[in-house]
């Protein structure tokens, strides 16, 4: 087990802004990876700012760091992935044998108190927003579980928009917060040294200050915002996943959101080519050594299906699914269903994401899908909170 350095560059707390005021508490996290610090110089641009320009200010603005010791060293992480630790196993303590604790198992001891000390103090509804940058080169986007909430705050960053990803990576942030019923928004932001990964993390910032009410638009944008352009919201169609050892390699050149065609070379490990299974864009290819998903493939999802789902979700017809055959209410669970696997056959998918579920686990040969929610009156003004 590796020992921390004694001294970090960055503290957990990097500041805060207003909290005199009732109002939505943002909670800005940077650098839970180490080798992304990008977000943490916007958070500290974005305070600066707002110090020393005085703008009126509802709610409050709380930064905080992600992985400070790996950010110390510039590395993604010291023991393991800051961002896969944050499943309720792991946080329960249930699989906790080992006497010593991993970096990451402090770091996220600190940063688990340091939201829950602001979640106690908050006088308004909460929302997260987690700051990334990737390996590959390409344009920023945007990470979200598809509550219609949390469109509204994607639809304001003018990014394409990533469904699904939750379902592929277990143990993030983002899940954990999201299954508090948080708005909980990730920001990828480009590469990770780009000087523009800061400006557009700032950016990111502003906006969802804006969208949650803390700002008045004029004060966020120095001039007019530009027109908002229709982003694409693109689904995860495969992740590709590397086992150890396997000597993954990604092809060069890859770049976010590139075209690729079925059957395209696109990496090669100790079992040979590495070939798209379907045509797509790809995402996220890795060009750095640590990290465990090799890339993902994503489609663009048709506007009607985006539309369809706030129409079904604001009918609230998810309340019909425990009435078909093979799908009942989880015993302990308010939101979730378990759904019989001859029954997830034909009853794809996709169904339960248009009515706002994700699908959480496979438990004993049964589908656990649970719908997302959040908290009561969180931001009544907007859609309904599904
Ligand atoms: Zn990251």
């Amino acid at each position: 087990m590796s020992d921390p350095p004694a001294q970090s560059s960055f503290p957990r707390r990097l500041g805060s802004y207003g909290g005199d005021t009732a109002g939505p508490l943002v909670i800005g996290i940077g650098g839970m990876h180490g080798n992304e610090p990008a977000g943490v110089f916007a958070l500290q641009d974005v305070l600066r700012s707002l110090h020393s320009r005085r703008l009126p200010f509802r709610g409050k603005l709380l930064a905080l760091t992600g992985n400070r010791a790996a950010l110390a060293r510039g590395c993604r992480y010291i023991d393991e992935d800051f961002n896969r630790l944050w499943g309720s196993e792991r946080l329960e303590g249930e699989d906790g044998q080992r006497a010593e604790p991993t970096s990451e198992e402090q770091e996220q001891r600190e940063l688990l108190t340091a939201i829950e000390i602001a979640l106690a103090q908050r006088q308004g509804p909460a929302v997260f927003l987690d700051l990334h940058t990737t390996s590959a080169a390409g344009q920023p986007f945007v990470v979200i579980g598809d509550s219609l909430l949390n469109r509204r705050f994607a639809f304001g960053l003018q990014a394409p928009v990533i469904l699904g990803l939750e379902e592929q990576l277990e143990g993030t942030l983002l899940n954990y917060l999201s299954e508090q019923g948080h708005v909980s928004i990730g920001f990828e932001g480009g590469q990770h040294a780009s000087p523009s990964a800061v400006e557009n993390h700032t950016a990111a910032i502003w906006s969802v200050l804006t969208t949650a009410g803390c700002l008045q638009p004029q004060d966020a944008y120095e001039r007019t915002p530009p027109e908002q352009p229709v982003c694409p919201v693109l689904e995860i169609r495969y992740h590709h996943l590397l086992q150890a050892n396997d000597d993954f390699v990604m092809e060069p050149g890859f770049t976010n959101f590139q075209s690729v065609r079925r059957g395209q070379l696109l990496a090669r490990d100790r079992h040979g080519q590495i070939c798209a299974p379907e045509s797509g864009q790809i995402l996220m290819p890795l060009y750095q050594d640590q990290g465990a998903d090799g890339f993902f493939l994503v489609r663009t999802v048709r506007r009607f299906w985006l539309r369809l789902a706030v129409r079904l979700r604001r009918l609230r017809l998810e309340r019909l699914l425990p009435l078909l055959p093979g799908v009942r209410r989880h015993p302990d669970q308010a939101a979730t269903l378990v759904v019989e696997p001859r029954i997830a056959r034909w009853f794809v998918m996709e169904i339960f994401h248009l009515l706002g579920f994700r699908k959480k686990r496979q438990q004993a040969g049964k589908l656990l899908v649970s719908r997302r929610w959040h908290e009561p009156g969180t931001f009544e003004a907007g859609e309904p909170n599904r």
